[in-house]
């Protein structure tokens, strides 16, 4: 690929605690991200995929090792710059939504575009979710799978350059976060928006541009699928 890196981890390490009890989370974990990527990544439970996810996206800080994100160092930044830097930059979708139960689906997203510099209409992102015919709906009426893509709506909205999404299927049925993956993978292709994705659903073999597995806090592999599905095969 020979678009530019938009996100380079070097020799990156994180380390719990300290002595007898110190959790070796992640060990000189290397990766360079190019911009319009999709990226999954998977690993068993503890092998460290959320804390590389929380320290791509500036919630936690590395131990040593550096980050680097549009060619800015990232790893000695203080608490402004990487919270402007989440807030500018990163859309974060976890396994829970965290929507606001009081609020409807468009005032949920109305939450980042009222804030956010230069933010798509809240009415356009619910499009790109395709919930229009839902924004006037308060989350407890939607599924499981529709509030996720009202999250993801949330997350796009600020127009990050990174989508950050740490087991966004994880309380979701296979055919639903297979359905979430693919808003996921529509968003990528149509925003171009880079997208790093921690899931165990197997649809998204076919959706991704590179799978990278961690095993005990290392990169294990990193596979390249013989094709990525085009946004008309991902049918929804
Ligand atoms: P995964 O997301 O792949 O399940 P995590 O990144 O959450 O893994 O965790 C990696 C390792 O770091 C695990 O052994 C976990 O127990 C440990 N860990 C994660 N967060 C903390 C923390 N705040 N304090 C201590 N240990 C932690
Ligand atoms: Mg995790």
């Amino acid at each position: 690929m020979s678009s530019p890196a938009v996100l380079s981890v070097r020799q990156l390490c994180k380390t719990y605690g300290s002595g007898e009890t110190a959790v070796h989370a992640l060990r000189d974990v290397n990766l360079e991200v190019q911009a319009g990527e999709f990226i999954v990544l998977l690993g068993a439970s503890g092998s460290g995929k959320s804390t590389l996810l929380n320290i791509i996206g500036g919630l936690d800080v590395a131990t040593s090792g550096e980050l680097e994100f549009d060619g800015h160092a990232l790893n000695d930044a203080g608490d402004t710059e990487l919270t402007g830097y989440r807030r500018k930059h990163v859309g974060f979708v976890f396994q829970f939504y965290n929507l606001i139960p009081s609020l409807t689906v468009r005032e949920n997203v109305e939450l980042v575009t009222d804030i956010a510099a230069n933010p798509m209409a809240a009415d356009e992102a619910l499009a790109l979710v395709a919930l229009s015919h839902r924004r006037d709906h308060f989350p407890s009426q939607l599924s499981g799978g529709e509030q996720q893509r009202v999250a993801i709506a949330r997350a796009i909205a600020k127009r990050p350059r990174l989508l950050l999404c740490d087991e966004p299927t994880g309380a979701l049925d296979y055919a639903t976060g297979k359905l979430v993956l693919e808003v996921i993978a529509q968003i990528n292709t149509g925003l171009g928006t880079t997208a790093i994705v921690i899931t165990h659903n197997a649809a998204i073999a076919g959706m991704a541009d590179r799978v990278v597995r961690l095993v005990d806090g290392r990169i294990a592999g990193i596979e390249t699928p013989a094709r990525k599905l085009t946004p008309a095969e991902l049918s929804w």
